[in-house]
Order: C-alpha cells, then structure tokens, then sequence
C-alpha cells in the first residue's frame, strides 16, 4: 500500500526532523500512519537515509517523560525527586477494588471487580474534565456520594504508597515543570533534555482541560505547541486557545472537500456489509494487482462504528469476499487471526481470546487442582501447546478417544491420575504406552499442586499466601512443566501473543506495589483479568501495509494528512449516529457537562460526531456512507412488521444511490469457483462385494442403518467409524435403557407366565421387582456407571420400580401366556449376510403360536416396520427366520405417558390390548398392506434387499428423510453430506436417544 503524503510539504517534513521537536496523537494509528508518510515523504525526496521523527501517542509521551524525569531526578529538587510511583491499570483496577471492599457500599454490590471497572471509568472522566474539586460542593446524588468517598479513600491510598496512575499523570508532570524553580540546573534539564523543544499534536478531536492545562504550562515553560497541519498559523508559545487551535485541523482540513459522495442504504446489516466488501474488491480489482496485497497500490478504509463487537463478522464477510480459500486456511491451521494480507482489522482481539494463551491459562487452572468439562479437556490434551505434541499428535487423537470411555463429565488432574492407575482397560494403557511424553508430563505436574501451596518465606504465616510475583513465577514454572509453549516452530502470530502474555505475568508480579499478597486463585483472576483487558493486535509486516484498512469510527477521525484512495462508512443509522449521550453513572450528568465531557452532552457529542463526519469528506478522494434499515435476523428483515431505521441525520443529505450488486456468501462463492475450476468428481457409490455368506457385527443394526443411509451403513459396519464418547452428567440414555431391559429380564426368569404373575400377591411382586432392580444396578455399576451409588442410585432404583410395577399392570390385563425366552441370542441370514439379533422376549400365547416382543423407552410405531426401508427392522429380521409360528409383532412402549403400551400388528384379532391385524392400522390399506400375507412378503423383499445392497457395497450419501435422518447421526463430519448435498441437518429432530433397543444386538 503506497503512503499518500501530498500534505508532507518539504516545510513539514522538516518540522518533523527538526531535534526537539516531538509530534503527539491521540491514538497509535494516527502515530503509524504519520511515521509512514514521513518516511514515504523522505524516499520519494530521493533520499536514501533520513532521522526518525519522534512521533508517538500523547499517553506514551506521559509515561516516556515521566520515566525520563524520575530516573534523572535530581535529589535536591523535592518535587522530581519525591515523585510518586506510576501504576499501571491493573495494579489500579487491584487498588480500586481493595477500597471498594473495604467500604460500607460493597455488601450491597453484585461484582466488586466490575464496579472497580466503573470506578476507575469514571477517576479518569472527573481528571480529566477537572471536576473532582467541584464535587465537593454539589448536591450528588446516592452512586455520586458513593463514589466520592471511594475517590477520596483511592487518592488517600495512592499518598500512603507514593503512587499515581496514568489518569493524574498529566498533572503530575505539569505540578513538576510548575514547582521546579526556574534558573536551577534541574529547570534546565527538564527543558532543555527532558521535553521537547516543540509539541506538535496530529489529529486531535478532543482536547480536554488536562491535557490543555498540560500544553498550556510547557508553554509558559517555553514550550512550543500547535498543531503540525495549521497552514494559515505558525505555532507559538502563547497560551490562549491552545486546545482550539489543535483541535483545528478538524474544522479546518488541509485537503479539499470531496465534490461527489455516495450513499446506500440496505435492507440488512448483512446486505450492507457484503456490498461493502464487494465494493472494496471491485477498488482492488481495478488496481490490477489483486489478489497481490503487497504490489498494490491501492488504499481503501472501511470505517465501521462498534468495530469491536463486529469484529469476527467483518473478518468473515471480507475474507469470503476476497479470499475465500483462506477460511480452509484457518481450518488447517494457518496462522490465525489473519490469514488474508490484503485486509487490516485496526482492533485486535482480547489477549485470552488467543488459542495460547487461553490454553496457557487452562493448564495452569487444571495444575490448581480445578476440574474441567471433559470437552474442554480433550482440546487441550491435543493442544499444540504442550511438550510432545508434534511427536504424539496422533496418539494423543487416539487417548482422547479412549479417556472418553475412562472419565468422568469432569475432569481433574486428580481423576485422570486415577484413571491411569485404578482403572486402566487395557486398551488404555496401550494407547497411553504410545503418549510417553504425555504421561510423563501428566506425572511430574501431579507433582506441584504442594509446591503451589509451600511459601517462600517460611517465616511467614498461611501457606496460601504468597507475593503476586511469586505465583508469576510459579506459574511459568507450571507451564514449563506442560512443556509450555509446545515443541513446534511458533508462527509470527503466536510468537507476539507468546511474547505479550509474558508482559501479563510481569504485570501480575507487578502487583505487589499494590497487594504483597494473595492466594492461588486470587493471582489466576487477576491474571486472568490481565489478558481479558489486554486488546492485541499483532504486528504484521503486512498488516499496516494492506490495502484495505478496516477501522473504527475515532481512528477514522483525524486522517486528512493521509488520505485514502476510497472509504466507505458502514452502519450510520439513525439510532447509531450520532452517538447517544452516555455520561458516567458515578458522576452527576449535569456536572459532566458543564465541565464540557463531550459523552455526556446530546449536543456536544452531536457537533463532535458533525466534525467527524466533515472529516470524512476530506479524509479520501472517494466517500461512500450506508446504513441497513434492518438488523440481521429482526422481523422487519424477515417480512415482519418491524419499522425501518431511516439514515442518521448527519448524513441524510448525501445523494442516495441505488443498491450495488451484493456479492455472494461463502457457500456461493465456493460454488462459483468449483464452476470455473469444476473438481473432479470420483464415483464411490460402489464399494467391493463382501464374499457369502459373510458375519458383520451390529445385528440388525445394520440393515436399519442401511436403511436410513447406506453410508451410515458402510462407514458404521464395514469402516468400524465410532463416534468419540463423551462423557455426560448421569446415566446416559443406552445406559438406563439397559437397566429397564435387565430388570424385565430378571423380573420375568422369575415369574416365567402370567398365571404364576396373577397369582403373585402384591408384596412378594415388589419384593421380586426390587431384587431385580437391585442386581440390575449392581451389574450396570460394575460395568463401568460408577455413578451408580448413593442418592443418584436411590432416584434410580424408585423409578425402575415404578416403571416395571406400571408394567405388569398391562401385563395383567392380557390374554394367558407363558415366557419363553427372554435377551437371547439368535443367529439369521439374509441374502448371505449373517446377523446376531438378541431378541427381548418371545411369548407362547394360548393357541401355541408366539409373539415377539421389543421393549421401547422412546417413539414406537407400526409403520416403523413398513416399507423398502423400515425404520426398526429388528422383529421383522427375527419373524423372517423364526422356526416358531409367529403370530403377533408387539412393541412393548415403557414410556409414562399416553402411549404406555402394547403397539403392534397380530395375524388376528384381540390378541394383545392395542394390536390388530394390519390391515386395520390407519392408512395401511392405502399402502397397499391389505393382509397379513402381504406384510410378510413385503418383508421378505425389503429386507432381502437392504442385505444385498450391504453386501454388495452399495454406500450412497442417501438419508431416507434428508436432514432429519442425518440429525440423528453421528457421521456428518465424515460424509460431509451438508456440506455437498446441501442437505440442512435439523437440529430440532427428536432424536429418540432415550432408547436402547437394538445396542443388545451383536
Ligand atoms: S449424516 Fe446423513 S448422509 Fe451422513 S451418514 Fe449420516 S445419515 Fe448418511
């Protein structure tokens, strides 16, 4: 991106090179940006070295001369010497929330840490407006009062400690220049070496009574200050109307106006955006370089208010319209959180929002002994952050796996420890025997947690306590001891973010000027606090220089001495601009305004947020300003009745244009690029034919799953392709389906008929049901549901008991039977393909035929049989190789509710309550099932086809209800149906977990 510096006038550029002369902004974009046009000014003035202009925002020209004033201090000035030491704002937000607790008002306040956020908020606005001193006599109102007394314990706090923070900075060193006496050597260094000889401000909105009082006593001290962009003025040393005067460059702009602007307005805020980036490719595009981001000569912004909360959006909607194979990128791995060079987001992300140092926080958390959702866990055990990650990468895939099956819903060190040690199948210590470097990590941090609570100094009471920079050290410790931060090569990203979260923990050791000492969890929190607070962007060779900037609404502000080939505006609606009035809640509204806080005032932010606007039309030789009258996803957008937004004012006299084209979204525009580059497209519908006859394990679900998709089937049963378990809260839905089966089972070895039931009087029935219930659970719990104890077992147990007693009410009421068999094993083959079904029960019924029975604790109904491709083919599949005269097909329906009962279809009628012959089910007829003859024959060949078609490899990406199917299937990251059939999985299908018949089959 080329710099344009048609405003570097050859004066200017040595203004800027001038020794003494310091040029100030309000932010260190504006600062960037003027360094680059100078050193662009100094090449295209065909020099080939030049000195660097000392350009930099005003807060850290505080904090440099402060820095510079202190160590220089000379010990018989009282004033420098004396001075107090600068916090940072962690170390004042710790203060404010330590005078916050200790005042009468914190019993009463719901976050101390988030009213400490407020406090500090509000420190800043009263020294910066210069309104402390005056509230003291006004009437404040309750939160006003509150926080006077925090401010004057705050201040009282700061005098004991000898301390100040950046809001009395400005002070603070204008008290120094006041109180040096004049003709001491001291006077002389701070004039002559320590500041600048001139103060040139750049870009200056807002000038506030500090910091005029600031540039006012460097003027009486000799001082030169102005604006560097002032053509009509030379600086001077006078004091009157300084902050006006640099605030000129907004009211009077060294560039021209721009004759033609465009507006748009848009139904959505997504129509708007996309436009927007469209418009923004169309400008790159006629560069003639695109895609090549650093041949571009191009320099586009686009300014976007609330940049902040659309940051992840914008990214998107810009990477899809000008990249859109770099989101694959990111899903590799690449570089993130910008993989595109031809687009700059100005904002950064919080620093805990870094995969690094997010992981970095969870091993040292995890370290402490916390628990973590098994989810969270698993990432991290992958995560590349940790010793051995490269070597292991697979291995650890393949221990996840399987901890899945060892642990709990939470994890702690503690429980994963145990789980190696008591309860190690012997896959698991296979797979960990493969993770070395892993389990010898796992080892040597099990190891800490008694360091973390050993003090350094014995001498002193409570081991929990120790100084924050002590638990700085510690927790480095700890992260070395994961390995921290991994074994492979850090990108330029992750290698700035490593770099910064260093910062934080020398920052959290820097919290002692303000608390010797804290716990364990206090320092995680503060540290925690730290990278929340910490905005990062890193430093990209590319990133300043790409030709679309992406900014907010301030930064955009003040950029007339650059101007931009094009910007477009987005989001000026009404109700977003100009900014509503927002003044402090701690300090009285009428107070802040009268001080002249722009935020508080409708009217003062009304003529900022004007001058702004102005400001854009000077700010690029193309202005395009837009609003949506719609948010995404409100009524008025989707054809309700919500009322447009109009276009804010400010901007309304813009001419109005017609909408642009918008461009596509992701899946569009990947969509016109296969069309230009089609992919080849492999047929592998077809796999090779399994020989006959052949034994596949999964029982009859096999031709169910051929059924619903013969994918599923394919990659279930010839592919092996398992979900990863995650461990949930409770018992899982298989898991109390296999108690209710276990029970009946035991229940009915027990009682073998109905006429044994019958004659069974109440007690001895409980006593028989709860006995069942019993070893139900015992045997579940020894298989591995350890939950099963306690009060969670006691619940359990009461609602089997419940359950089974309800069912043997049915079971009363029907005709006379006699059990004759219950869970057990059959084998059957069907077009070659050998099954193992376990069947529930089979009844002998009075007239020596059978029923077959199949308990459901979810959804059950007859047409789940029917059809070339049934739904639950398990007694269909049975009844097909039966050596027993069947005669009726019965679910047996445990759910409470309505349906609790028999569901079925019988040779004949009034056989079972709720089952008849098919022919009279609802609708049947019309489907051409008019017999009982004809239901078997429509078996025979459904099923017979389902088994060939598994045999012979037929594998088609084929739910039988598209998304509905696919929402009740685990497999969509393999067969990648959405993403290539289209197919919209529906999230809201009733997926009928609660259901474990069929898992029993083999
Ligand atoms: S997700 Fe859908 S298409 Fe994919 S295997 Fe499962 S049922 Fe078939």
């Amino acid at each position: 991106m080329r710099s344009n510096t048609t405003h570097l006038t050859p004066a200017l550029l040595e203004s800027l090179a001038t020794e003494g002369v310091t040029a100030v902004t309000p932010n260190r974009r504006l600062a960037v940006a003027l360094k680059r046009a100078y050193d662009t000014a100094q090449q295209q003035a065909g020099r080939r070295a030049w000195a660097a202009p000392d350009v930099l925002p005003l807060s850290t020209f505080f904090v440099r001369t402060y820095q510079a004033v202190r160590l220089c201090a000379d010990p018989s000035a009282a004033s420098a010497a004396n001075m107090p030491r600068l916090i940072d704002a962690p170390q004042s937000h710790l203060l404010w929330e330590e005078v916050i607790r200790k005042s009468d008002a914190s019993t009463a306040l719901l976050s101390v840490p988030q009213t400490a956020r407020q406090a500090a908020a509000a420190w800043s606005v009263a020294n910066q407006w210069q309104i402390l001193d005056a509230m003291r006599a006004y009437p404040l109102h309750e939160d006003g009062q509150v926080f006077f007394a925090w401010a004057l314990s705050y201040q009282q706090r700061c005098r004991e400690l000898n301390i100040t923070d950046q809001a009395v900075l400005p002070d603070v060193l204008a008290n120094i220049l006041i109180s040096t006496p004049t003709n001491t050597s001291v006077r002389e260094k701070l004039v002559n070496e320590l500041l600048p000889k001139q103060l040139l401000t750049v870009g200056f909105d807002i000038v506030t009574p500090q910091v005029e009082t600031f540039f006012q006593v460097c003027s009486t001290s000799g001082i030169v200050v102005g604006p560097l962009f002032d053509g009509s003025k030379p600086a001077t040393t006078g004091t009157a109307a300084i902050a006006a005067r640099i605030a000129a460059p907004i009211a009077a702009p060294v560039v021209a106006p721009i004759a033609n602007t465009k507006r748009f307005v848009f139904a959505t805020e997504d129509d708007e955006l996309r436009a927007c980036a469209a418009w923004a490719r169309t400008r790159l595009e006629s560069d003639g370089s695109f895609p090549d981001a650093v041949s571009s000569h191009a320099r586009i912004a686009i300014v976007v208010p609330d940049l902040q909360n659309k940051r992840s959006r914008i990214w998107r909607v810009l990477t899809d319209a000008l990249d859109a194979t770099a989101r694959a990128q990111m899903a590799s791995g690449a570089d993130a959180p910008q993989v595109s060079t031809l687009f700059n987001l100005s904002l950064g992300l919080p620093l805990n929002e870094y995969g690094l140092v997010n992981d970095a926080l969870e091993l040292i958390e995890f370290s402490q002994g916390r628990s973590l959702p098994f989810a969270r866990f698993s990432t991290l055990l992958r995560s590349p952050f940790i010793g051995g990650a490269e070597r292991e990468m697979a291995a650890r895939a393949k221990l996840d796996a399987q901890l899945g099956d060892a642990l709990a819903a939470e994890v702690s060190l503690f429980s994963l420890q145990k789980s190696f040690k008591l309860n190690a199948s012997k896959r698991l210590e296979n797979v960990a025997r493969q993770c070395p470097a892993w389990m010898e990590i796992v080892n040597r941090v099990v190891a800490m947690p008694n360091e973390a609570a050993t003090p350094t100094h014995k001498k002193v009471a409570g081991p929990t306590k120790r100084s924050p920079h002590d638990w700085s050290r510690h927790f480095t410790k700890v992260l070395s001891a994961w390995g921290f931060p991994g074994e492979r090569a850090l990108g330029s990203t992750d290698f700035q973010v490593l770099a910064k979260f260093r910062d934080a923990l020398d920052t959290l050791a820097a919290l002692e000027n303000v608390q010797p000492r804290m716990r364990a969890d206090e320092a995680l929190v503060q540290l925690r606090r730290i990278v929340g607070d910490t905005v990062f962007q890193p430093e990209s060779a590319e990133g300043n220089h790409a030709p679309i900037q992406v900014l907010g609404i301030l930064e955009s502000a003040g950029q007339s001495f650059e101007p931009f080939d094009a910007m477009w505006v987005i989001g000026l609606s009404e109700d977003a601009w100009p900014l509503a009035a927002r003044p402090n809640p701690f300090i009285p509204a009428a107070l802040q305004r009268r001080a002249g806080v722009t935020e508080a005032s409708a009217a003062a932010s009304l003529a900022l947020d004007k001058r702004i606007t102005d400001g854009w039309l000077h700010s690029a030789t193309e202005l395009v300003v837009s609003h949506a009258m719609y948010s995404d996803g409100s009524s008025g957008s989707s054809g309700g009745n919500q009322e447009a937004r109009p276009a804010s004012s400010l901007i309304s006299h813009f001419v109005l244009q017609s909408a642009t084209p918008i461009t596509a979204n992701y899946a569009e525009a990947l969509q016109a690029v296969n069309a230009v580059h089609p992919p080849s497209l492999i047929p592998d519908t077809s796999l090779s034919a399994l020989p006959t006859p052949t034994t596949v394990t999964g029982g009859s679900s096999i031709i169910r799953d051929q059924a619903a998709c013969p994918f599923r089937a394919f990659a279930r049963h010839r592919l092996s392709a398992k979900p990863l378990v995650e461990p949930a809260v409770g018992l899982d839905a298989t898991t109390r389906g296999t108690l209710l089966h276990r029970v009946l089972s035991l229940v009915w070895s027990k009682l073998k008929s109905q006429a044994t039931l019958l004659a069974t009087d109440a007690d001895t029935t409980s006593t028989i049901i709860d006995d069942a219930v019993q070893q139900a659970i015992a045997e579940v719990r020894a298989d591995g549901a350890e939950m099963l104890v306690g009060r969670f077992a006691a619940i359990e147990h009461t609602r089997l008991c419940e359950v089974v007693t309800a069912w043997l009410t049915v079971e009363r009421e029907r005709l006379p039977f006699d059990v004759a068999a219950c869970e057990e094993a059959h084998k059957v083959e069907v077009a070659g393909l050998l099954m193992r079904l376990q069947l529930d029960r089979l009844d002998r019924l009075q007239d020596g035929t059978f029923a077959l029975i199949d308990y459901k604790t979810g959804v059950a109904q007859v047409k789940s049989w029917i059809g070339e491709r049934p739904d639950e083919p398990q007694l269909p599949l049975y009844f097909q190789t039966a050596e027993q005269q069947i005669s009726v097909l019965a679910f047996a329906r445990l759910k409470r509710g309505k349906t609790f009962g028999f569901e079925g279809v019988s040779a004949t009628e009034n056989v079972l309550p709720n089952v008849t012959p098919i022919e009279q089910k609802r609708g049947m007829q019309d489907r051409g099932y008019v017999s009982w003859d004809v239901l078997i024959q429509e078996w025979e060949v459904a099923l017979d086809n389902l088994a060939k078609q598994f045999v012979n490899g037929i594998a088609a990406v084929d739910p039988k209800n598209g998304g509905l199917t696919c929402a009740q299937c685990d497999l969509q990251s393999v067969c990648r149906v959405a993403e290539f059939n289209g197919v919209t999985i529906d999230a809201g299908a009733n997926t009928d977990a609660d259901d474990a018949t069929g898992a029993s089959d083999d």
